[in-house]
């Protein structure tokens, strides 16, 4: 360990892919037929857990949760932090309920104001009684606040990012940042975080152009401009071989891969 820094959280890269999640059904690529288990993407999520107290979020509830967190082993969660609402950062929701079988307590989740109806209207059942004898996600919604907010041991700030013509949160959790889905950064987050980043995970897709996110090189000059230490980039499609294409990348910058642990 370093003698310069302390070392108070782990993250864990829950998934690294784009909203097909990579294999893609049907698909005949080498990536999707590729045996590096680099190159098969849960769709993206991450678990953020506080060293010292056990405290654990994680970010979205991807549709791939379950196997999620039955393959890094969690057994138990105490808040979500919505990014936005799109299907692939949401529709996991439903297999929180189960944490509370055995932990008996409920999850905070937190989402922004303008997602925040939406959300309940998808999930009316969980919010609703709808007669029904049987269990539903046993959790607290929750309203992102402009301000700095307290969830567990941290004090999480947050900003909207434009992805395409709807907003994404990126939050800051200590000196972690991690933003997915956004085309670019708001001169606001850009001002409030640079230079104050140690370790950022963020979107990038492809090496290509994409009309509503940051392409991957386009993310990788992001980390560069915000003076991130290090940068992970995820929520990669198909078109990125994990191996071949890590040469592209500058220095400090690599490609997240699902459950890859990262202390910061
Ligand atoms: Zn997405
Ligand atoms: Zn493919
Ligand atoms: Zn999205």
């Amino acid at each position: 360990m370093g003698v310069n820094m302390k070392q108070t959280m782990e993250v864990t890269i829950l998934g690294s892919g784009t909203s097909t999640g990579v294999p893609i059904i049907a698909c005949p690529c080498e990536v999707c037929a590729s045996d590096d288990p680099k190159n098969k993407r849960f769709r993206s999520s991450i678990l953020v857990q506080d060293l010292s107290s056990s405290f654990r979020l994680v970010i979205d509830t991807s549709p791939d949760f379950r196997s999620q967190i039955l393959s890094n082993n969690i057994k138990s969660l105490d808040a979500v932090l919505y990014s936005h609402n799109h299907a692939d950062h949401t529709n996991g929701f439903d297999d929180l309920r189960v944490f509370y079988f055995f932990n008996k307590k409920k999850i905070q989740c937190w989402i922004a104001e303008k997602y925040y109806q939406e959300f309940k209207n998808r999930f009316s059942y969980a919010f609703n009684n709808t007669g029904y004898q049987g269990t539903t996600p046993q959790v607290e919604l929750k309203t992102i606040p402009e301000q700095a907010f307290q969830v567990g041991p941290w004090k999480i700030e947050s900003f909207p990012l434009p992805h395409g013509n709807i907003d994404s949160w990126a939050f800051k959790i200590g000196d972690f940042v991690y933003a997915t889905d956004f085309k670019n950064f708001t001169e606001q987050a850009f001002q409030a975080w640079r230079g104050k980043i140690h370790t950022m995970v963020a979107s990038g897709v492809r090496f290509t152009e994409h009309p509503s996110h940051s392409s991957v090189l386009e993310t990788a000059d992001l980390f560069r401009k915000l003076g991130v230490k290090k940068g992970y980039i995820s929520h990669l499609s198909h078109e990125v071989e994990h191996q071949r294409d890590s040469s592209r990348l500058p220095k400090n910058t690599y490609f997240a891969y699902d459950g890859l642990k990262i202390t910061v």
